[in-house]
């Protein structure tokens, strides 16, 4: 039977194991360390156990085992079912472990398994080095590795877990292995999306390439009257980009911070990973030609702005629900669908962005990694982030209702990080649909070699079988 209190003694004896803060809910600081990004996972922990460094991980995981705890491990705590804390059980929050460290030489960098966006772009800076990530910066490596990983580099150098060199893990059994080409190899194929269903990451190695300090990168913006010349536009432009240009297409009514009016609008965002900027003056200069947009702000811009960029629009911790799918073509019906939810999402507080996909992305073949859909030229991603509990059926409505409009465009498989908790429980996906058949069987083989019981199954959850 699963354990939802922690006695006196027990709490003492796992203050004795671990170096961190431990810190339960008679704490004074148990508010600020239960919380998550999503405020809908209002959940209450039995005990949090903040890591103070790689050794508090086994202690953890033996703690929680020992007594029937559930555990749940936190990253970035950015997850959007809520996957960084369990009601009731034991949080292993690797938050403190955020170090960075460059090789120059070799063109890597080794991330702890705390550690976020923001602290991997600011490391790689001074090196003129990428590392392929998200958009928003307080997002979690750790979790959006596990998942997949998209953003601005992901045309020109695919996921962000397609990039991963190694990884250091701490296994059910508290035995720390190394994952990669030469060391437990299946186990690095896991890790490529397959999730946190497999140990506790204390750090990743990344390939990193060569770009910025400044990059060329920016948005064009198109009014309601303007919008099916823009999809139009970009169907032809997408059809022949170089792999550097990623772009990323939202529909949203912008907040007043962005100083844009209070209609819906729609915005063309793209990053050209290319130090040749003039190259990429030209590609943008066609979808200008294409489709003239009503304003724009395109330019040389510090690749750790452009990627902060987004962050004024999604507070620190909102009420959350996101639904993502794939799909190959800008077809008019697409784009009557885009065209007609879009005229209708006259708040703000949801939104949808159509990710380009393809380029290096899509050219590692599929068996490559446990990530689905290789094939795929878009992904939509349709999101709600807004602070009033009293919104909250609308704005999941909507979400809800533009994912079931565009199920029938839809291609195989989900990326589990751009999805919502859809009820009670862990298990928001059936990782069957998620993976397709073959990959979740290999899946499930790694899991019974290295967690045959199931310890890490608050996630979006490989069964071992
Ligand atoms: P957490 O909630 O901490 O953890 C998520 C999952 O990873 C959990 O299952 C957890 O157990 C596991 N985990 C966390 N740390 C570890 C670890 N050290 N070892 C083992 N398992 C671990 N995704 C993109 O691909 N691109 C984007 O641009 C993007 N932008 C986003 C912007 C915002 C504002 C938000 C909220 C999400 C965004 N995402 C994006 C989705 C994001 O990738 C996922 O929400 C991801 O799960 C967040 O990771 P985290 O570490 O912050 O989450």
């Amino acid at each position: 039977m699963t354990r939802t209190s922690l006695s006196s003694d027990e709490l003492r004896d796992l203050r004795r194991r671990v170096r961190g803060a431990v810190v339960c809910p008679r704490d004074t600081l148990y508010d600020d360390a239960r919380v998550v990004w999503n405020e809908m996972i209002d959940v209450r922990p039995a005990v949090v156990v903040r890591a103070a460094g790689v050794g508090d991980v086994a202690p953890t995981i033996a703690f929680a085992r020992e007594y029937g705890f559930e555990l749940a491990v936190r990253g970035g705590g950015h997850n959007v079912a809520g996957n960084g804390t369990v009601e009731g059980g034991v949080v292993l929050d690797m938050g403190g472990l955020h170090a960075v460290s460059v090789d120059p030489e070799a063109q890597t960098v080794r991330v702890e398994g705390g550690a976020t966006l923001a602290h991997v772009d600011a490391a790689t800076e001074e090196h003129g080095l990428v590392v392929p990530l998200g958009v928003v910066t307080g997002t979690g490596v750790a979790g959006l590795t596990l998942g997949g990983g998209v953003g601005w580099l992901t045309r020109a150098h695919g996921l962000t877990a397609d990039n991963l060199v190694s990884v250091e893990v701490v296994t059910a059994d508290g035995d720390l292995v190394t994952a990669s080409e030469s060391e437990h190899p299946e186990l690095l194929w896991a890790l490529r999306g397959g999730g946190g269903n497999f140990g506790v990451v204390t750090a990743f190695t990344f390939r990193a390439y060569p770009l910025g300090p400044q990059v060329f990168a920016g948005n064009f913006v198109y009014g309601r009257e303007r919008w099916r010349d823009a999809w139009r536009g970009l169907r032809e432009w997408t059809r022949d980009l170089p792999d550097e240009m990623t772009t990323i297409t939202t529909t949203m009514t912008p907040p007043p911070s962005m100083q844009l009016g209070c209609e819906p609008i729609l915005i063309v965002g793209f990053a050209w990973a290319s130090p040749d900027h003039a190259a990429g003056e030209a590609q943008a200069g066609r979808l200008r030609t294409l489709a003239p947009p009503d304003s724009e702000a395109v330019g040389p811009t510090r690749w750790v702005d452009w990627q902060s960029a987004l962050d004024p629009l999604i507070a620190k911790r909102v009420r959350a629900y996101w639904r993502n799918a794939s799909f190959d073509q800008l077809d008019d019906d697409v784009i009557d669908v885009l065209i007609a939810r879009g005229e209708e999402q006259t708040w703000v507080g949801t939104a949808f962005d159509v990710h380009h996909m393809g380029g290096a992305f899509g050219r590692i073949p599929e068996d490559a990694a446990p990530f689905p859909g290789r094939h795929s030229q878009f992904w939509i991603n349709i999101y709600g982030f807004w602070k009033d509990p009293a919104d909250d059926d609308a704005r999941v409505t909507f979400v809800r209702s533009l994912a079931a409009d565009m199920e029938r465009f839809a291609g195989s498989g989900h990326y589990v990080n751009f999805q919502g908790r859809e009820k009670a429980g862990h298990r928001v996906l059936d990782p069957r649909q998620v993976f397709g058949a073959h990959k979740f069987a290999r899946l499930q083989a790694v899991k019974r070699e290295f967690d045959p019981e199931n310890v890490f199954h608050v996630n979006h959850n490989i069964p071992p079988g």
